[in-house]
């Protein structure tokens, strides 16, 4: 299972890197599954540096902030008028309830069709897998605004667990539990930002990753311009018995 970081930049689209996407790979079948995990402001470009958009095989969105699944709307573009392309497939898009109805508004679509002819709009719901080619992807409620989750992808034996966005919660445990890559909301500052229930600090992701046991690497994401990643990366190292890696917009990773 490779995991390519298309976009981590926290909340809002940085000068280095998109919005949330991360894209996964595995071999199956005789060939690579794509599966892209979130889709917010900037990714649907920078996922063109690494697949040709017609392979996607699946879109999972963890909740429906705008910097993390606004880009569906110019997949549903693609989709729609691509011209090179005769006939195309509904991509299925897993999500939270309410993401068919939230997305057509987003492009400003007129019911009652939204982008149904363009996409298979799925709901995803708490701890219950669902199977996407090699790929178990099982998603957990977090604690975020709205109806959030992480996602564990399982795949290759071994274990991607995304956290989305959230703050500390018991839904991580399970998620992160031995996780041969937590990949971890890290937005806060400790010491600077109060607000409970939104995002995980440097240390409470890595407090999140320690408690769930078996982690085996931690990586931090979802970091906004104003941080500095260093400083985020320290409060965790604090915590983490282990290296604290950071995500890195198009930096590729073999699981
Ligand atoms: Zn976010
Ligand atoms: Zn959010």
């Amino acid at each position: 299972m490779r995991l390519t970081i298309v976009g981590c930049s926290g909340s809002f689209a940085g000068p280095d890197s998109p919005a949330s996407c991360y894209l996964v790979r595995a071999e199956h079948q005789g060939r690579t599954w794509n599966l892209v995990l979130d889709l917010g402001n900037g990714a649907l470009g920078a996922l063109q540096r690494h697949i040709d958009l017609m392979d996607i095989d699946a879109v999972v969105l963890t909740h429906l902030h705008a910097d993390h699944c606004l880009d569906l709307c110019g997949l549903y573009v693609v989709q729609k008028h691509r011209p090179d392309v005769a006939i195309r497939a509904r991509i299925p898009v897993y999500g939270p309830v309410g993401t068919a109805g939230r997305m057509a508004r987003a492009y400003d679509l007129t019911p009652p069709d939204g982008m149904d002819n363009e996409f298979d709009f799925r709901e995803l719901a708490d701890r219950r897998p669902v199977r996407i080619g090699p790929f178990t992807v099982t998603p957990y409620l977090v604690r975020h605004p709205g109806t959030a989750f992480g996602l564990r992808v399982e795949g290759d034996g071994e274990v991607l667990a995304y956290s989305g966005d959230t703050d500390s919660c018991d839904g991580l445990n399970a998620l992160f539990h031995n996780a041969s890559l937590a990949l971890a909301d890290s937005a806060f500052v400790d010491g600077r930002d109060q607000s409970a229930g939104i995002h995980l600090s440097g240390s409470r992701a890595a407090q999140a990753a320690v408690d769930a046991g078996g982690v085996r690497r931690l990586m931090l994401t979802h970091i906004p311009s104003w941080n500095d990643p260093a400083l985020c990366q320290g409060q965790a190292a604090a915590v983490w018995p282990g290296d604290v890696e950071l995500a890195r917009p198009d930096a590729v990773y073999e699981l």
